[in-house]
């Protein structure tokens, strides 16, 4: 789950990261009060969930309130990557001297969280990876001892920050390790951290990128959650359970298991096919999270075919099946479904289905080549 800037901000002054004085607003109006208390200059900026909106044209400054108000109504009538503006963080504009990479994230390759830093701050950290990677500092993280005052100094000393910073620099360090861990994150970022006109440290950008698999220990977070930037059919999915994921193929699918999951999309590509929906039904799903499931796919206007596709294990292949006819019984369609079913109460499973608009299948291949056909026709 991503937070978004503003979140992400009052995140970190929590933590001892200096922060921009400033509040998010959903009007323009309320974008104008807010930059008539804060004084003098501000920086208006979008909210969504995307890097570069600077260079979209999602951040500008604003001289005074009334100009506040323009570059609010500007800005929360655009799109940015396809995402509607719903919100804009009003901060207190910082005069910049310098922009500074900072972030924590997971590196997979060593087992541990990794701090980055660069020099080379302000623009994506991926492009400064590709074209000159000596520009990034890195220091690995042994999660249980956290991060060390001496690698703070290290990187300090490895993006040529001046000493005076060193002792700041080094509370915006542990400060973001802290609400990394604290908050089981998968990112946290300050990219731009500042130095300011007034020779302050400043975190002007904010991102945390939240593990979902941890947020059940975290419901203050969870609650962080902003469902306007989200697939329907994902909020959905989310509120039964599902793990669902939608893409752009012609072919729904249902599975229980994601590895059973992930074989099935491989082989309807195999014979020529495209997906329309990763869908992980889970392990002992009942009736009324496949037929949630159902409508889930059914609402895609995309889709001409349904593989079912269900190991009963745990599952119970009549269980499975019941909740198909509950679904259709719901959603009127006529978009035909391909079964295959194995495993515990199958037989069950294929005579409850018998009557519906149904092609079964024996094996897999035969499943898949079946249903390539039908969203071909
Ligand atoms: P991003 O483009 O989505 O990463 O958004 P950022 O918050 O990082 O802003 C992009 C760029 O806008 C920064 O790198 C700065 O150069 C500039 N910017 C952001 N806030 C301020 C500010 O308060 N004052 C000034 N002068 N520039 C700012
Ligand atoms: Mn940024």
């Amino acid at each position: 789950m991503k937070l978004h800037e503003y979140q992400s901000k009052q995140l970190f002054a929590k933590y001892g990261i200096p922060v921009p004085k400033g509040r998010v607003a959903a009007t323009a109006t309320e974008a104008k009060q807010i930059a008539e208390e804060l004084g003098g200059r501000v920086v208006i900026k979008s909210q969504v969930l995307v890097g570069g909106r600077g260079k979209a044209g999602g951040i500008r400054l604003a001289k005074n309130p009334s100009e506040a108000e323009e570059m609010a109504t500007l800005i929360l009538g655009m799109e940015i990557k396809g995402l509607p503006v719903r919100k804009v963080l009003v901060d207190e504009a910082a005069q910049i001297e310098k922009e500074i990479y900072l972030g924590i994230t997971n590196d997979r390759a060593a087992r541990k969280p990794v701090m980055m830093a660069s020099s080379a701050g302000g623009v994506e950290i991926e492009e400064v990876a590709r074209l000159t990677p000596e520009k990034i500092i890195k220091a690995h993280i042994f999660p249980l001892l956290g991060l060390r005052d001496y690698q703070a100094r290290d990187i300090a000393a490895g993006i040529d920050l001046p000493r005076e910073h060193w002792r700041i620099f080094g509370q915006i360090a542990r400060g973001l390790w802290q609400a990394y861990a604290d908050c089981d994150a998968t990112l946290a970022e300050v990219n731009p951290l500042v130095i300011t006109s007034g020779n302050q440290l400043l975190a002007v950008d904010g991102k945390m990128v939240l593990d979902d698999n941890a947020l059940f220990l975290h419901t203050d977070l969870a609650e962080m959650r902003d469902l306007d930037v989200e697939a329907p059919s994902e909020i959905e999915a989310r509120k039964f359970g599902l793990s669902f994921i939608k893409l752009d193929g012609n072919i729904g699918c249902m599975v229980n298991g994601a590895g059973l999951a992930m074989t099935t999309m491989d082989i309807i590509k195999l014979f020529g096919g495209e997906p329309a929906n990763f869908l992980d039904i889970g392990g002992g799903a009942g009736a009324d999270k496949v037929s949630a499931a159902m409508r889930i796919i059914l609402a895609d206007p995309n889709v001409k075919t349904i593989l079912l596709n269900v190991f009963g294990g745990i599952t119970r292949c009549d269980e499975v099946a019941r909740g198909i006819l509950s679904a259709l019984s719901e959603v009127k369609t006529k978009v035909p479904m391909v079964i295959r079913l194995v495993g515990t109460n199958a037989e069950e499973g294929r005579r409850i289905l018998a009557n519906a608009n149904m092609v079964t299948a024996e094996t897999l291949v035969d499943a898949a080549q079946k249903a390539v056909a039908i969203a071909k026709a």
